[in-house]
């Protein structure tokens, strides 16, 4: 009989994120470059030295909590990627409620600031707000990244959609002195299509998403390439960040 090892983990920081809801985030990290957090180190981690030479790497490797999945699961889940329908083991997959509710996300470390403590400025990442973080470790292309790896049922990035801004949307981004980051931002979101799966053939009804303090209503249209587009109606400033 193996030993088990039941072991407690304490996270060593939080997620301060672009992303207050699930709604809306990307499935896998990279797939929106702009999105940015922070990630704040609890004492006795916010020690400047802990971080020493990291600066030197360009991406991390962070290893977090689902905390806001239950702690149940199930040995087969249905992949949004395969439309919803289709049931692989949750060890196929990338799923958030799964044993332990531990997610890995390769992200880009933008900056680092020692000063009162260690906060990291990571962008192209798929956290939501307050997520705990367990660990932090340096991405390592040579021996991290695998040419010609396989990758099942999800052998490519998802297909983007084609974004587009209303007359009044195009108004509001232009009185925000933020315009252009909060436009990448929506458009790299939106491309993903966050609607659920089975609603990705159907048009016409209004979703809306929050991106940091903006409440971003969208609708999907066909566009004159015969494609499901989608269109950003209305951006409304002033809920919670
Ligand atoms: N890259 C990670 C991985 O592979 O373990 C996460 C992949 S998971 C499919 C990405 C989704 O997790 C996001 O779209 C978001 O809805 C969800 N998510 C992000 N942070 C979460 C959290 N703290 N608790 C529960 N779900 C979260």
């Amino acid at each position: 009989m193996h030993a088990t090892h039941p072991t407690t983990l304490e996270p060593i920081g939080h997620i301060e994120s672009c992303y207050p809801d699930k709604f809306g985030i990307p499935r896998q990290p990279g797939l929106a470059p702009s999105a940015k957090a922070q990630l704040v180190l609890h004492a006795p981690y916010n020690d400047p030295l802990a971080v020493r030479g990291l600066d030197a790497f360009s991406h991390i490797w962070v290893t977090f909590l689902f905390h806001k999945s239950p702690p149940s699961w199930t040995p087969l889940v249905r992949p949004p990627r395969l439309g919803g329908n289709a049931k692989v083991g949750v060890f196929a997959t990338r799923a958030t409620h799964r044993p332990n509710r531990l997610g890995l996300s390769l992200v880009e470390l933008v900056s680092i600031n020692t000063e009162g403590g260690v906060a990291l400025t990571l962008s192209g990442h798929d956290l939501v707000d307050g997520t705990p973080v367990f660990d932090i470790k340096p991405y390592l292309p040579w021996a991290d990244g695998v040419e010609g790896a396989r990758s099942g049922f999800a052998p490519a990035p998802p297909v983007i959609r084609p974004v587009c801004f209303s007359q009044t949307a195009r108004t509001q981004l232009n009185a925000l002195s933020d315009g252009a980051a909060v436009k990448a931002l929506i458009v790299e979101v939106l491309a993903q299509d966050p609607r659920p799966a089975y609603q990705h053939g159907s048009t016409g009804r209004v979703h809306g998403v929050r991106l940091s303090d903006k409440d971003v209503r969208f609708r999907a249209f066909v566009d004159d390439t015969g494609r499901i587009a989608l269109e950003v109606i209305d951006i409304a400033s002033g809920g919670p960040t």
